[in-house]
């Protein structure tokens, strides 16, 4: 028996897909699928899963995996923190679909909420660290601060390779960096300031913790000023919430400040997702990586804002992008600035002072009991030196429910935070021997920050619960989210994330655990992910897989790397060369050099399949040299390509490793299994395929699956690296979101997934020949058929009448859709993914849209619209412009506003019209733009 949960995560019921199966011309899906999928990959047999049991069901049994966990009081430190998310921000946007389900803001004219959101986050992190420019956001501080060493080394004008890092750097920062300095050759020098050590003779960059892992809060002016006459760039990781007393990052002369936002009311989650930060100043803000949220204006001149210079920056550039980063953390980002808007300056500084003057007591009673400190300068943590008792004091205090930190066997630091109280103080005390005494004086006073920050309006306003409340839902109901209707994103499939999937991310046994809790506190996160990454072992047919990365971006690297470690481990360390098609995405290219191989590019041929010809030519020219192919499958033309066992035998003969990017994996699962046809290592997307909502552009999870003789590569523990590199600072990377796939797979049992996939791959080929004859279909595979996704080329109609994917993408505005995938993989296309979650009056009306932007195209093609003055152009249309005094274009009001088929009860009105990306690109503004800008 199925789940009764598979029929509500399907959209189309067993009539409706009858009805789409006869449009295509199958009499069934099993029909459809044995003609889709070649049969050189066909996985016939059944997954090893579990069968699908109900919702009720599923969150019994989270239930019991989550009572494995022990919510203890964590003041262990290293960058993560208890902290109170408001509920309001917690009911509002963490658990709020309109938040968590919209995409990455592609399209922002329907994206103006999130993106003044993280305007906001920008502003707050500028503001803080005293930098000037800042971007939003980052997937952690370990991987926030590896971006600002390559950074550092793009606009360096050192010629050294050596990287100088603080030894008071957080462990698992240290582990990443070391990651990524490697393949790059980067030397990573450490530099104990303590013991007085020298910086090297030469560097390009120099890295910083503010305050230290230890709590020390240094000056670093002179070391900064000493760095600077050597050419070297300068990185503080610096925490916000220190900054709010202590002088900034930007005011020692700073280059780059990094670091992460989590205890800006985001939970720990065992490691995450929390939105790391990284900022600039003045000069560096276009060798920025990642998004960038600018303001620019509309069509009219009002201010509007949108992704800036880095949009899609690795579809441009690939091998040249700044990094690989794709999704980042946006929901956690908005969370972490509306903790900011919610506190305003005064809060913020309050909750620091409590902080800190709790481990002023700490201090100050250690010191009356006569425990020597390691410093008397510190913000939040206090290191004690105890020799000998580090490990006794700490398990008294665990005993007690409360975790330290134990440094090594002679020292144990203490971190306060905002939710510590007097009796927290207490016991650990206790634990010490010692009882609370008067508190130290402030040694951290001599570096006081005396700036201001937060100033903006938007910081000062909404401190009221019914005035956040209002400002969150007026942000929300200017974008177009998943709650509203379809969005049809090739590549990115936008499928349902159902609200029993997304229940166990708040309960205090998911949320509240610190990710370098003792292993005794945290047995159901470790069972949780033991099982799931068996699942998905076994539905991708690999042999092990690690969830650490925290982006398919950074699977990929972690799944590279592993290719990396294995060809040196043959001896085989001169095998660098990474063959990647054209039509690849992005990240792939970018990924490729950030672990120090080189790209070689394989064309594709006129079907878009990869031409097997030039990969022949290819392989037999970089033959010593083959490191690995990286291809997707199916391929980013949305086709199931028929080589592709071929094509990994060939890459194999030559000594090389086949990488399937596997975001495209939903149409796959239950169908073909890349770890048994033929290759060695993929990344999925579960912020994809499996459920995660994609948040507004993160979190995400992209873990690296392997076959057995690359399981010793896999990402090892940031705390114990040993030979394994960490990619991201927390063992299981965005471990509080894992609950979510393991949910949807717990659902819907093996025959619901292969089931969904079949449902998916329907859609997709019923939306193509629903549209074939008003827009050509670019790609198919054998027998016409298309995989999960299909490509609906605009160029004819570009070239006949003027009317652009543009306009087609924002007129669908006007319709009530967020547009497909742009331009990518090939520009002047669109590209659907219906997913197999949308009904088919959904589908339906997707289509009829098509089709009336297809008549309204004809309007324009037969001159009775101008080319310049014409629905299409001017889309989309905002509630202002149709009820404007003044109407002087050639079609009516309600044919701006209430086109064909959009409900006049329920339209949505995007706040904006058209945006001019170019100008803001031109005028970079990334903070909050004064309310003035706003006025007529
Ligand atoms: C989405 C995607 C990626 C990148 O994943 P992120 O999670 O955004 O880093 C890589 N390859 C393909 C084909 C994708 O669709």
């Amino acid at each position: 028996m199925t789940s009764p949960f598979v029929a509500r995560h399907i959209g189309p019921d067993p009539d409706e897909q009858t009805q789409m199966l006869k449009a295509i011309g199958y009499g069934s899906v099993d029909e459809l699928m044995d003609a889709a999928i070649p049969s050189s990959i066909r996985f016939t047999g059944s997954l090893g899963l579990p069968a699908g049991i109900s919702e009720e069901e599923t969150i019994a049994e989270l239930r019991a995996i989550a009572g494995r966990n022990v919510v203890a009081t964590p003041m262990i430190g290293l960058g993560y923190y208890n902290t109170v998310t408001p509920a309001v921000i917690k009911r509002n946007v963490l658990e709020n679909p309109a938040w968590y389900t919209a995409y990455t803001p592609y399209q922002p004219e329907i994206s103006q909420g999130r993106l003044e959101a993280l305007l906001n986050f920008q502003t707050m992190v500028t503001d803080l660290t005293g930098m000037t420019t800042a971007n939003a956001s980052m997937l952690d501080e370990a991987t926030a601060v590896a971006e600002a060493m390559t950074l550092a080394r793009r606009s360096s004008k050192s010629k050294s390779s050596v990287y100088a890092v603080d030894a008071d750097t957080f462990p698992q920062t240290l582990a990443v960096l070391r990651t990524r300095a490697e393949p790059l050759g980067i030397q990573v020098v450490l530099v104990d300031l303590d013991k007085g050590e020298q910086l090297p003779e030469d560097y390009f960059g120099l890295h910083l913790q503010y305050p230290g892992a230890s709590g020390a809060v240094r000056d670093h002016a002179v070391l900064v000023e000493a760095a600077h006459a050597k050419g070297a760039l300068v990185t503080v990781a610096a925490d916000l919430l220190a900054l709010t007393l202590l002088r900034t990052p930007g005011e020692i002369g700073a280059d780059i400040a990094a670091g992460t936002t989590q205890r800006f009311g985001v939970p720990l989650g065992f490691g995450g997702p929390h939105a790391g930060y990284l900022a600039v100043r003045a000069g560096l803000e276009r060798s920025l990586p990642g998004r960038l949220v600018g303001v620019s204006k509309d069509a009219d001149g009002a201010p509007a804002y949108r992704l800036a210079l880095q949009t899609r920056e690795q579809h441009i550039r690939r091998e040249k992008a700044t990094s690989n980063i794709c999704t980042a953390q946006v929901l956690l980002a908005v969370m972490a600035s509306m903790y900011a808007v919610y506190h305003g300056p005064q809060g913020l500084r309050a909750i620091a002072s409590r902080v800190h003057d709790r481990a002023l007591t700490l201090a100050g009673s250690l010191t009356a009991a006569g425990i020597e400190l390691a410093s008397d300068t510190f913000f939040d943590t206090v290191t004690a030196v105890v020799p000998g008792r580090a490990a006794g004091i700490a398990a008294a205090a665990a005993e007690a429910g409360v975790d330290l930190r134990v440094v090594d066997a002679d020292r144990v630091s203490i971190s306060a935070d905002e939710t510590t109280t007097d009796a927290h103080v207490a016991t650990v005390l206790a634990a010490f021997g010692a009882v609370p005494a008067a508190p130290a004086a402030s040694a951290a006073r001599a570096l006081a920050r005396t700036t201001e920050f937060l100033t903006h309006p938007v910081f000062n306003t909404h401190h009221s619960e019914t005035s956040m409340l209002r400002y969150l839902r007026k942000l929300s109901d200017r974008d177009y989210a998943l709650d509203r209707g379809m969005i049809p994103l090739g590549s990115c499939t936008m499928k349902l994330n159902a609200t029993t999937e997304m229940e166990a991310v708040t309960w205090p046994e998911f949320a509240n655990i610190h990710p370098f809790a003792p292993k005794s506190q945290t047995q159901g996160y470790e069972h949780l992910v033991a099982q799931l990454e068996t699942w998905l072992a076994e539905i991708t047919g690999y042999d092990a897989v690690s969830v650490q990365p925290n982006a398919g971006s950074q699977g990929e690297l972690a799944g590279l790397l592993a290719i990396r470690g294995y060809h040196r481990s043959r001896g085989e360390a001169h095998r660098d060369v990474c063959l990647i098609p054209s039509s690849a995405h992005g990240t792939n290219a970018a990924s490729a050099v950030m672990a120090g191989m080189r790209v070689v590019v394989v064309a594709c041929d006129a079907d878009g399949n990869i031409d097997m010809a030039d990969l022949d030519a290819k392989i037999e020219k970089h033959r010593d040299a083959l490191s690995a192919i990286m291809v997707t499958y199916p391929s980013t033309h949305g086709v199931y390509e028929t080589l592709i066992a071929d094509l990994c035998a060939k890459v194999h003969e030559a000594g090389g490793q086949v990488y399937v990017d596997g975001a495209n994996l939903n149409a796959l699962v239950g169908y073909a299994r890349p770890g048994k046809f033929g290759a060695d290592v993929s990344h999925l997307n579960l912020h994809k395929t499996f459920c995660i909502p994609h948040g507004g552009g993160g979190p995400g999870v992209g873990p690296v699956a392997v076959g057995a003789h690359l399981a010793e590569f896999l990402p090892g523990d940031p705390l114990e690296p040993g030979d394994h590199h960490a990619v991201s600072a927390a063992a299981h990377g965005s471990a509080g979101i894992l609950p979510i796939s393991w949910a949807y797979i717990r659902m819907m049992g093996p025959e619901g997934l292969t089931a969904a996939t079949a449902t998916a791959v329907l859609a997709a080929n019923y939306v193509a020949a629903r549209l074939r004859e008003h827009y050509p279909v670019l790609y198919a595979g054998e027998h016409g058929l298309v995989a999960h996704e299909c490509i609906l080329d605009v160029r004819p109609i570009t070239k006949a009448t003027g009317v652009t994917v543009d306009d087609v993408a924002k007129r669908l505005i006007d319709y009530g859709f967020h547009a497909p995938t742009m331009s990518f993989p090939v520009a002047g296309t669109l590209m659907v993914e219906p997913t197999e979650s949308e009904d088919l009056a959904e589908l339906d009306r997707f289509i009829a849209a098509m089709i009336a932007i297809k008549g309204e195209i004809d309007r324009v093609a037969s001159g009775e619209w101008a080319k310049d003055d014409n629905p299409l152009a001017n889309a989309p249309h905002t509630a202002s412009a149709v009820t404007a005094d003044e109407w002087n274009h050639p079609y009516s009001r309600s044919v701006a506003g209430f086109p064909e088929g959009v409900d006049r009860t329920a339209k949505y009105w995007p706040p904006v019209r058209r945006i001019d990306g170019a100008y803001g690109d031109r005028n970079l503004v990334c903070s909050c733009p004064s309310p003035e800008a706003f006025e007529d």
